[in-house]
């Protein structure tokens, strides 16, 4: 089953990872089920934001407060990794915890989905997670957008 990403998502991550030249930026995913339809970004507080991040921690339980008194659900994460590919890295594969929920990879040009799991084909921790962009109007725009056969996973922000 595919997941769904928002346009309005997708074109402010890109921005966002395209504002951070040389470093990571990251944040949370929000939405329900498989749809995401927002997100809240964080600073990365990770000693080496070049090469890793880390959400702060007043982020992540600001959101989980929030989410309990119905605000909404957290559903995943996102963040880019500025010179690289849009697959998690070892270091990504040790950080995640098995939790089910989805991991957003933007790179440069393009953008991966993935979903931190117990037993994945990514370093152990990750499997690929097949996915569309969502309009206002409900139509999946982008149809046949991934540039790479086979890899229903990653998409180009180059529309
Ligand atoms: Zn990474």
């Amino acid at each position: 089953m595919s997941a769904h990403i928002s346009r309005s998502v997708l074109d402010a991550l890109a921005a966002l990872a395209r504002s951070a030249s040389g470093w990571e930026v990251c944040g949370l995913l929000t939405g329900e089920g498989d749809r995401v339809t927002g997100h809240l970004p964080s600073t990365n507080v990770a000693d080496d934001p070049a090469m890793r991040f880390e959400i702060d921690p007043a982020t992540l339980l600001a959101a989980l407060k929030a989410e309990r008194h119905g605000g909404p659900a957290i559903i995943g994460c996102y963040h880019s990794h500025p010179s690289g590919d849009p697959a998690p890295s070892r270091t990504d594969a040790h950080d995640a915890a098995p939790d089910g929920k989805l991991w957003l990879i933007l790179a440069a040009h393009e953008a991966g989905l993935w979903r931190a799991v117990a037993d994945g084909a990514r370093f152990g921790r990750f499997e690929p997670v097949p996915w569309t962009i969502t309009t206002p109007s409900g139509l999946h725009a982008g149809a046949g957008f991934s540039k790479r056969p086979g890899e229903p996973h990653i998409r180009s922000l180059d529309a």
